[in-house]
């Protein structure tokens, strides 16, 4: 699924509740409906509330019909609740009272179906509520020892802020074990996903593996396994270099993936432990030079200190 439909999957389901609701209202009006005193006394409040939409405001007449209202409405409750019929399950509940279930206010995607979008957008990441980490986590006391480490966070964080225009669109994190790379991935992804945008996280091991299991699934399978990766709006593949090269389609499958995410401009940040040259070596050049494109790509090193030993 893209985002797209995903949004409309979740818009849907809450389309979908809302009408069962009405349904229910429904049903229970037409059992208060088969109490001949009650439809008596609700077909009296209708008369009454269709004259007082037709009166002027400053009409005289509207006090005296809205006493009688009330006295009819009191009646009507009893003779409900002398059935049994709760009076406010005869009324719709809306889920959402703000957008009153339709999604939306005034254009902007409302918090209740946003929430389940979001939802819906790490259930599809291959996440699965493993990010630890957000900006908001981060060691203030090591940053400001580290200016370099600093700078990165900066920069990380100005890329989810303009994110998906950033200029280089793909990143990729390089530099030894335990120096915060994983770390800044996440709080990336946490970032971007609670802006709605469709994050895939994965190490390179799952998206070899799951890649290798696609193309050796059913045509009609294989697009289900494969599509978060081809389509959503940011892939992030962690620890590029740790994936094992046995199989030979490997190496094909990931260049298909990378070199179909940049003809379509959809961006990847790559973290390794791997120096370019050994990504080189590892990847071959033509692999080598679209990771490394200058034109869309900003490598930056992480060097410095294990933060996993200063713990
Ligand atoms: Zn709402």
């Amino acid at each position: 699924m893209n985002k797209k439909q995903i949004i409309d999957n979740e818009l849907n389901k809450l389309q979908n509740a809302h009408r069962l609701e009405e349904r229910r209202a429904k049903a229970e009006i037409l059992r208060a409906r088969n109490i001949p005193e009650y439809c008596t006394i609700d077909d009296e409040i209708r008369k009454i509330r269709l004259n007082l939409g037709k009166l002027d405001e400053k009409s005289q007449e509207i006090k005296q019909l809205e006493k009688e209202l009330s006295i009819l409405q009191k009646k009507s409750e009893q003779i409900l609740k002398a059935h049994k019929i709760n009076p406010a399950n005869l009324l719709v509940h809306e889920i959402c009272p703000k957008c009153n279930d339709t999604g939306y206010i005034e254009n902007t995607m409302c918090e209740c179906l946003k929430i389940n979008v979001q939802k819906a957008l790490i259930a599809q990441s291959g996440i699965n509520g493993k990010l630890n980490f957000d900006f908001s986590k981060s060691d203030t006391k090591l940053l400001e020892q580290n200016t370099q480490l600093a700078k990165i966070h900066r920069f990380a964080q100005n890329y989810c802020e303009n994110f998906p225009h950033n200029k280089e669109t793909n990143l990729i994190f390089w530099g030894e074990v335990g120096t915060g790379k994983t770390f800044l991935l996440e709080c990336i992804a946490n970032e971007l996903l609670n802006k709605l945008h469709y994050v895939v996280f994965s190490t390179a091991y799952d998206i070899s593996k799951s890649m290798v299991k696609a193309y050796n699934s059913p045509y009609n399978e294989r697009d289900t396994i494969l599509a978060p990766l081809f389509e959503c709006d940011l892939l992030i593949i962690d620890d590029l270099g740790t994936e094992p090269l046995f199989h030979e389609s490997t190496l094909t499958n990931l260049f298909t993936l990378i070199n179909e995410r940049q003809r379509n401009n959809k961006p990847i940040i790559y973290s390794t432990n791997l120096t370019p040259e050994q990504i080189d070596e590892r990847y071959g050049n033509r692999i080598k030079s679209r990771i490394f494109n200058d034109r869309i790509t900003m490598p930056i090193k992480f060097s410095g200190f294990d933060l996993r030993l200063k713990k």
